[in-house]
């Protein structure tokens, strides 16, 4: 069975028309019922014309909304598998996989902080103070790096910055930076209570993995909590292994 087809009627008007038109002795009568048919499906075929390029234009502006919020959803979702919901920082994987990218690529200045006797912040003022106390202290480290690096919240008030290429000097001076940011912040706390933060850095150099600089940098913060808290204190490889002679 053959396929019908969507011209059916306008065929069997044209192969009329061409067998009057082929016809030396058609009459005039002939002519115009032919013309006639012609004229109104002509008329006709225009219409549908036109109805379909409207319907083609409305669904071509359709679809461009349609591409724009799924181009929007795909960055909302790219944001929020990346980013901390509290703070809007980089969230821990996220700056797993920063760093891991960084490292391949060159050399890692890494800071991690960890707020002083937060849980007192907790336990005196309740846990929607600490929030803004957290969110605080992202602001002040943001506000401080700017675009020399990225932050992010690797634990409930633990943070890292990673400084791409920025000498481990450099990186203790920025940490500093921040750390005095933070003393001198005016959070919404009791006057008599003062947030700061201790910090680690290490630098690790191209090619090194992630837990190996994080480690580093970990036990530079340990040892800032053992000194007496609110310091920066570094720490590279060759301070934990030092060199076999
Ligand atoms: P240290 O100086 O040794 O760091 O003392 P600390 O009291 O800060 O001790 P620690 O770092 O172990 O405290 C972590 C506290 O942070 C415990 C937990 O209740 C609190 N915390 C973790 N995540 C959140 C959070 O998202 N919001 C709030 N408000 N508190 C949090
Ligand atoms: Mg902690
Ligand atoms: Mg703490």
């Amino acid at each position: 069975m053959t396929e019908p087809d969507l011209f059916d009627s306008e065929n069997s008007v044209l192969a009329g028309a061409k067998a009057v038109f082929g016809n030396p002795h058609a009459g005039s009568e002939a002519y115009r019922d032919t013309l006639g048919q012609l004229i109104a499906y002509y008329e006709r075929l225009m219409r549908e014309t036109r109805r379909l390029i409207r319907r083609s234009d409305r669904e071509e502006l359709e679809m461009n909304r349609l591409n724009h919020r799924l181009q929007e959803l795909a960055r909302e979702l790219e944001f929020r598998a990346t980013r901390d919901t509290l703070t809007g920082a980089l969230n821990r994987g996220a700056i797993i996989e920063q760093a891991g990218i960084i490292l391949a690529g060159g050399s890692l200045a890494l800071i991690v902080l960890d707020i002083d006797h937060f849980k007192r912040v907790n336990d005196t003022l309740g846990h929607p103070v600490g929030d803004t106390v957290i969110r605080g202290v992202v602001g002040c480290l943001e506000r401080t790096v700017q675009d020399a690096g990225m932050i992010g919240r690797v634990g409930g008030e633990e943070f890292a910055a990673l400084v791409p290429g920025l000498s481990l000097d450099a990186a203790v001076g920025l940490a500093e930076r921040m750390r005095l940011h933070i003393a001198g912040h005016a959070f919404a706390v009791p006057p008599g209570m003062q947030i700061t933060a201790s910090f680690g850095v290490s630098w690790s150099p191209r090619g090194t993995g992630f837990d190996q600089a994080y480690g580093h940098a970990d036990a530079a913060l340990y040892e800032a909590k053992r000194g007496g808290r609110n310091r920066v204190v570094s720490l590279t490889g060759s301070d934990l292994a030092p060199p076999l002679h």
